[in-house]
């Protein structure tokens, strides 16, 4: 395969200047403008396409502009889109049964993304346990807003905006001794991402999320998993709890919700739920980003994604595997959740993929995260690994 030859057309030039003028200039992007998309292949401005392992960051996970997720939402926004919690909808009440269903939890509160799923699991172990203090791991991300920020591990993130809700009690990966000793009379929760996401793909182990599991019991501390990058079929299973076997008492998920449409919630288990006026989100579980979920899930059943996930999780981390990759330590995942830690930073690599129609992500700077719609084929995969051989 040869390098494109990548000069920025002056069309995506003039929109990268625009944003330069006009955007806060809080992210680093990819000097990418992107125009539309289909299964996993997105394509720019100028027609060039890629095959796209990022999936908006574990969010597409059936694919672009599915048919059925685009008409579902069409059919929704003609009839109606937004009425707030003051009433009731069809839509709100089906995906909420669904999502009961598909978590094995008891009661769903809907809100608009994952750092607002993290606020609401926060305040909602406040106000059940009636104490304060949250435990979390170090490595972990769960948002952006003050009190998530209090919980996302990187100083860089959380230093600038101190104080935050509480000061930092972090622990380390896989260690229930730690988390056992950091809890106190005033511990509301330990919160978990029961992988890792932006901290790298880091794995939890069985034995220790059963025992934390057991510690959190025997404290009355409860117990929250992060779902929001794991969740919808990203690891293989409609959660990545399942892979653990353990239940915790409240659980976030956002991301891959709505196929694309920005949506989150929490999951509770019976005897914790929010009381009337404890919490509210205007936009929460709208007609309109229900109607996207509920299309997504179906999806995600039709398409047999959960099955195709995890064989093609299995192939893609076998591949890269094979492959003589230089200075890879470890390729490790679930499902299409994937990390490859490198011996040194990846953003080289990220940028020759680009070149080559890939789009691919670093997280923690040494770990390429590969997390592509959960329809990518084996030809596809096959043209990845082609890609990453070269690099
Ligand atoms: C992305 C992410 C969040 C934050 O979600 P936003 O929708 O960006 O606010 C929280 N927790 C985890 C595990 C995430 O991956």
């Amino acid at each position: 395969m040869t390098e494109q030859v990548i000069s920025r057309s002056s069309s995506q030039e003039a929109v990268i200047q625009k944003d330069a003028k006009y955007v806060m200039q809080n992210y680093g992007r990819q000097p990418l403008v992107l125009e539309s998309g289909d299964g996993c292949i997105v394509r720019d401005i100028d027609g060039r396409e890629y095959i796209d392992c990022v999936a908006g960051i574990a969010v597409n996970n059936v694919g672009h502009s599915h048919p059925k997720l685009v008409e579902a939402i069409k059919k929704q926004a003609e009839k109606l889109m937004h009425v707030s919690n003051l009433y009731y909808t069809v839509p709100q009440a089906e995906l909420a049964e669904k999502l009961v269903k598909i978590t094995g939890m008891s009661r769903i509160f809907f809100c608009n993304s994952g750092t607002e799923a993290v606020e609401a699991a926060m305040k909602l172990a406040r106000v059940k346990t009636g104490k304060t203090d949250f435990v979390a791991v170090e490595h972990a991300f769960h948002g952006r807003t003050m009190g998530a920020l209090s919980l996302t591990y990187k100083e860089m993130y959380r230093t600038p905006f101190k104080p935050l809700v509480q000061e930092e009690k972090f622990v380390p990966c896989n260690d229930a001794e730690a988390i056992a000793n950091a809890i106190t009379d005033k511990t509301a929760a330990v919160i978990i991402e029961p992988i890792q996401g932006e901290g790298g793909i880091n794995i939890h182990s069985d034995a220790y999320l059963k025992e934390v599991r057991r510690i959190c019991d025997e404290t009355g501390t409860l117990l929250i998993f992060d779902e929001v990058q794991t969740g919808f079929g990203r690891t293989g299973k409609w959660f990545c709890k399942e892979h653990f076997g353990v239940e915790p008492d409240i659980m976030t998920m956002a991301k891959a919700m709505g196929g694309g449409f920005p949506m989150g919630a929490i999951a509770a288990r019976e005897g914790i739920a929010f009381e009337r006026g404890q919490h509210a989100a205007t936009f929460g579980g709208s007609p309109l980003a229900c109607a996207a979920a509920l299309a997504s899930i179906d999806i995600i059943e039709k398409e047999d994604l959960l099955r195709h996930a995890t064989e093609m999780g299995d192939y893609f981390m076998s591949r890269l595997k094979d492959i003589s990759l230089n200075g890879v330590v470890e390729v490790r995942g679930r499902g299409l959740m994937i990390g490859v830690e490198l011996d040194r930073k990846c953003a080289d690599i990220v940028d020759f993929a680009l070149k080559n129609g890939v789009l691919l992500n670093c997280t923690s700077e040494k770990v390429l995260r590969i997390a592509p719609p959960l329809v990518i084929t084996k030809e596809q995969i096959d043209s990845v690994v082609a890609v990453l051989e070269q690099a």
